[in-house]
């Protein structure tokens, strides 16, 4: 394993990537984002640099100082694999689906160099299912690293080993959390969504669910849910339109394809949630989910 991490490679400029590359800008760690090269784009890492010009800019901003926007460098998947092989940690950020993720871990597999760490900011696929098919060390460094939206500021992070995980790389990350990133680390066992995601996505759906049934208004339940018990403004609606809805109904059909009975009729995406994302509103990310962006 690698003594320490001094350099990192992001896969996937999103909300959570491009959050996590700033978080760890802020504690003096430089990383390579990485990204799609978009269709017919002329600049090919223009997902990834645009996404490093809003960091500052956001609020609350994940940059802490704008200087620390000099240790993310810009790059893109196909023309930087070589960037790969000179990250201590590498960290995949994409969409939350199984075949994409195993597919960026078999190129991850063929380009990182041996000792580095490799983990996955999934909401809830099973880790185990990621390193089907990996090489032997790899599986030895592949573990969870579950961050909370958004990064910089949430404290949790989950860090779920597999079956094959060294006992020294997950020991080494919990510490890292810790004393590095400034996270309250929870050990979580690899079962769908692990755990605050298993009882957060719940008891979002389930509002939605109750909501339905007492024919509440959206205004009306993020107030309630919200201000009025002594919690966020961004207690439910807010709070779905931050995680972005495209990602949120990945990670509830993951529970719901798991899960049977009362459990899963909970997990069942409500049909304004489908209707949304068809008509892309999915959230901040895009200036329109629930609310528009102000
Ligand atoms: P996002 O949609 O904001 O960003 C995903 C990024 O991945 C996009 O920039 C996309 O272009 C890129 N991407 C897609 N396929 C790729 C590929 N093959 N190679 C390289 N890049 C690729 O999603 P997000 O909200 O940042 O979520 C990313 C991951 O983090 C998911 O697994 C999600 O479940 C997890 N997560 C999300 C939240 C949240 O609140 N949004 C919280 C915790 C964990």
């Amino acid at each position: 394993m690698v003594q320490h991490i001094h350099k990192a490679a992001v896969i996937g400029s999103g909300v959570m990537g491009s959050g996590i590359a700033a978080h760890l800008a802020n504690i003096g760690i430089p990383s390579v984002l990485l990204d799609i090269v978009p269709d017919k784009a002329e600049n090919r890492n223009h997902l990834s640099e645009s996404a490093i010009q809003k960091l500052f800019k956001q609020k609350p901003a994940p940059l802490a100082s704008k200087q620390n926007e000099a240790l993310i460098t810009a790059g893109n998947l196909e023309d930087d694999l070589n960037k790969l092989a000179e990250a201590d940690w590498i960290i995949e950020v994409v969409v939350e689906r199984l075949d994409v993720k195993k597919s960026i871990f078999e190129l991850v597999d063929a380009h990182r160099k041996k000792g580095s760490i490799v983990s996955s900011n999934t909401s809830g696929i099973s880790i185990n299912a990621m390193k089907e098919g990996r090489s032997g060390d790899f599986k030895k460094h592949f573990l969870g690293t579950h961050f909370f939206n958004p990064p910089r500021y949430l404290k949790l992070l989950e860090v779920i080993p597999t079956d094959d995980t060294d006992p020294a790389v997950t020991a080494y990350m919990k510490s890292f959390g810790e004393n590095l990133l400034g996270k309250g680390v929870v050990l979580a066992k690899d079962t769908p969504n692990f755990i605050a995601n298993r009882i957060g996505t719940y008891g979002l759906l389930k509002t939605m669910h109750v909501m339905k049934e007492m024919d509440l208004s959206f205004g009306e339940v993020d107030s309630i849910t919200g201000p009025l018990i002594g919690r966020p403004k961004s207690a439910t609606f807010r709070t779905l339109d931050v995680v972005g809805l495209d990602t949120f109904i990945h990670v509830a059909k993951n529970v719901y394809d798991q899960t049977t009975g009362e459990e899963q009729a909970v997990f069942d995406v409500p049909e304004v949630l489908a209707r949304m994302h068809e008509k892309g509103w999915i959230g901040a990310k895009v200036g329109q989910g629930f609310f528009k962006k102000e």
